[in-house]
């Protein structure tokens, strides 16, 4: 089953009466009108075996992980993060690695300067770890107001993640510095914090690119009602992805498109954009397509689907 339709479906369950919600359901964050200020809700489920494995990730990591993710959508919504609480389902057998999973939350509050203040705890066979963050902004940025004539923007490479995934799952007894380094880039991502002011100056819409690029930007494509085209020559190949398909036999560009975990963002804009990459166009129409050398490919809508 398409999660996505399947959310929708739970969703219209759920009628939103309240005129101070600005945006609901669908969105990285939800956004309320709190007092002039808009307040940005958003949470993230970790699942033991689903999102990580115990074995693959160190518990500081799968911390630091957690908070980054959810920084991520409060940041691509143009806010910076202010409150969170925790909820955590854990056996006997977890408690060394909760131990280091607070850690790693600790590490991460340090760095993007806010606080968790709450929680719930409960009793589980599985690790399962939700985080609950609201975030704060003057200027809030959504996926559905792209408009034709704008550019297309992503904060940095992409396919890191996803190339360190593979490497993690490979199981190898020794890995080169150069994929210990792309493992880092999947075990440890940085939430784009820096970029919240140039956000909020800059961005029509924005999404941070948690599932893929191509599924992300189907996103921004639907709800905007606009068509995204991507340039492949634009699309910039960071050289540790590119020693990573010469050495596996890969494909650099599926990385980029398909590969998710990177929570680098995805945004539009009128204005040129100097550090960050621009990668393609906004036209009417719909779907997302890839302009190669031999024209334009509609790209599949795949987000990474959970369920
Ligand atoms: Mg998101």
């Amino acid at each position: 089953m398409n999660e996505f339709k399947f959310i929708n479906e739970l969703v219209k369950t759920l009628e939103i009466k309240d005129k101070d919600v600005l945006v609901g359901f669908g969105d990285d964050c939800a956004v309320v009108n709190c007092g002039g200020k808009k307040l940005l809700f958003t949470n993230d489920i970790l699942v033991e075996n689903r999102h990580f494995i115990k074995s693959k990730i160190s518990g500081r990591d799968l911390g630091w992980k957690l908070v980054s993710v959810n920084v991520s959508d409060v940041v691509s919504s143009g806010g910076f993060p202010r409150w969170a609480n925790i909820s955590i389902a854990i056996s006997k057998e977890d408690i060394e690695y909760i131990k280091d999973i607070y850690l790693g939350i600790k590490e991460a509050l340090d760095f993007y300067k806010f606080s968790v203040i709450g929680g719930n705890t409960s009793s589980s066979e599985k690790l399962i770890l939700d985080f609950f963050l609201v975030g704060e902004t003057d200027r809030y940025i959504t996926r559905d107001n792209a408009k034709a004539g704008e550019k297309v923007f992503i904060s940095d490479y992409l396919g890191l993640s996803r190339a360190g995934l593979e490497l993690l799952l490979m199981n190898k007894d020794r890995y080169e510095d150069f994929e210990l380094k792309l493992i880092k880039y999947h075990t440890r991502p940085v939430a784009r914090i820096d970029l919240v002011n140039l956000l909020k100056e800059s961005a029509s819409s924005c999404i941070d690119i948690s599932d893929g690029l191509a599924g992300d930007l189907g996103h921004i494509s639907r709800l905007s009602r606009k068509r995204i085209v991507i340039e492949e020559n634009k699309l910039p190949i960071h050289p540790l992805l590119k020693m990573y398909c010469e050495k596996y036999n890969k494909n650099p560009i599926d990385y980029i498109l398909y590969g998710g975990e990177d929570y680098q963002l995805a945004f539009t804009s009128s204005k040129d954009i100097g550090n960050c990459f621009e990668i393609g166009y906004i036209e009417e129409g719909e779907g997302v397509y890839l302009k190669t050398e031999c024209g334009n490919t509609k790209l599949k809508d795949i987000g990474f689907s959970h369920i």
